[in-house]
């Protein structure tokens, strides 16, 4: 049996923490593939290495803001490096330097240094081979190609004991390639699957997944279990646990994943796993969550179950403007997509509202702004009698009105709309109700 272990930022962040994570890996055997994120922050005011590296990026005309930025990056490797003394860090730190200055890099290679320097540091300390995540990591038009990552790492034999730098693989042309923010995570995830691993562990430095975000109820419970959908609906619905896409190349395995802490690694964190195997009452509920910032079109037609391809008709003018669909809600002669205000910032969305009502010949377009989707998510919820009127009941109470409701048959959320200035009070009074 193999493990991978993913180690975040935090955790990889200075020589003190990083000794932690050599005692955690070499505690199991098992533990052959390790997956590495870039330093992040030792504390408040310091910046992560990624975000210094866009920012060298993003200087390339600025020497001295460039160097600046870079100064940071070097601070935090030699910081780290202090703790394998037979590790060339000068010549790397310079060799990176050159790269990145004086010759033409893209941005997401430039970006993809800071794991790359990290996992092979890491892989020094350690002992273990250094693995590029460029030898099998594919992308295709921007986004992880599973299928060519899988065939690629067939010609890997891995049978020793490795380090992978997270975040990155390559494209099409066999150029670095980012995922978006945070995508260690999945790499962790592609590494479990391709190289056959039985348990994913991702070590970061929270004690697991809380029913709510800790900054708004500091009581908040920590989850034992959760199960793959959700995590996939709370990692939507706004909580952030791991990267949105993390479960996707697990869902076939499938694969556990423990979320662990690398600063107190004897708690028992919470597992995320296909199918819970927990769900006592006080377990149902698995996060109280939200996001602002959503706008609700309301599309208004007589008739409407009548008009065969009206979805698909407004569905391609969304589609034409680019514009992502987070929910839809349909009634009798109307239906409601929820799109996020960042989906439309950049185009004249009242020039989009009337393109639409002209091709679908609708009789009244109206977009509803500032609402907030207010998300409980938990275990087989619509089967749970009483959960919705409990929710309803106390936020009537607090005089928060209830703008839309969405719950299907077989899913684990409901999801409410409420006015965007009343999200952090709706969450406190709903976890108050239903969590104690
Ligand atoms: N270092 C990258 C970031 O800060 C990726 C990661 O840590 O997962 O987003």
């Amino acid at each position: 049996m193999s493990i991978v272990c993913k180690f975040g930022g935090t955790s990889l962040a200075s020589a003190e923490s990083v000794r932690r994570v050599g005692e955690i890996v070499k505690a199991d055997a098992r533990r052959r593939f390790v997956v590495a994120s870039a330093p992040g922050k030792k504390n408040k005011t310091d910046r992560k290495v990624t975000d210094l590296l866009i920012g060298c990026y993003a200087n390339s005309d600025n020497e001295d803001a460039f160097n600046e930025c870079f100064e940071g990056v070097k601070a935090a490797f030699r910081g780290v490096a202090a703790l394998v003394p037979s590790f060339p860090i000068e010549d790397e730190l310079y060799g990176l330097y050159n790269e990145i200055r004086y010759s033409f890099t893209s941005e997401d290679y430039v970006v993809s240094r800071g794991e790359y320097l990290s996992a092979k540091l890491l892989a020094a300390y350690l002992g273990y081979e250094f693995l590029d995540a460029t030898r099998f990591i594919r992308f295709m038009d921007g986004e992880l190609d599973l299928a060519a990552t899988m065939e690629q790492a067939k010609s890997i034999n891995a049978g020793g004991r490795y380090v992978i730098p997270g975040f990155y693989g390559v494209d099409e042309k066999g150029y670095v390639k980012t995922f978006s923010r945070g995508g260690s995570d999945i790499t962790g995830s592609v590494v479990a699957r391709v190289f056959g691993c039985e348990l994913y562990e991702n070590w970061t430095d929270v004690d697991g997944i809380y029913v709510a975000d800790p900054r708004v109820i500091s009581r908040a419970k920590k989850v034992e279990q959760v199960s793959y959908r959700e995590l996939r609906e709370m990692s939507y619905m706004g909580a952030s646990v791991l990267h949105s896409e993390t479960l996707l190349p697990l869902l076939d395995a499938p694969i556990p994943i423990h979320l662990k802490n690398t600063f107190e690694p004897e708690k028992s964190g919470t597992q995320i796993v296909k199918k819970r195997t927990r769900v006592e009452d006080e377990e149902v509920i698995a996060c109280i969550t939200g996001k602002n910032d959503h706008t609700c079109i309301q599309i208004s037609k007589m008739m409407l179950d009548k008009q065969l391809g009206f979805v698909k008709k407004v569905t391609s003018v969304f589609e034409e403007y680019r514009i992502n669909i987070a929910h839809t809600h349909s009634g009798l002669d109307n239906l409601c997509f929820f799109v996020e205000r960042s989906e439309y910032k950049t185009i004249d969305f009242d020039g989009f509202l009337a393109v639409l009502k002209e091709r679908v010949d609708a009789d009244k377009i109206k977009g509803y702004e500032d609402l907030a989707l207010l998300a409980v998510i938990g275990h087989n919820l619509s089967e749970k009698v009483g959960i919705l009127a409990t929710v309803f009941n106390a936020l009537s109470k607090h005089d928060i009105g209830v703008r839309t409701v969405y719950q299907s048959p077989s899913e684990c959320n409901i999801i409410i709309g409420i006015d965007d200035k009343e999200l952090m009070k709706a969450i406190q009074i709903v976890y108050a109700e239903l969590v104690g």
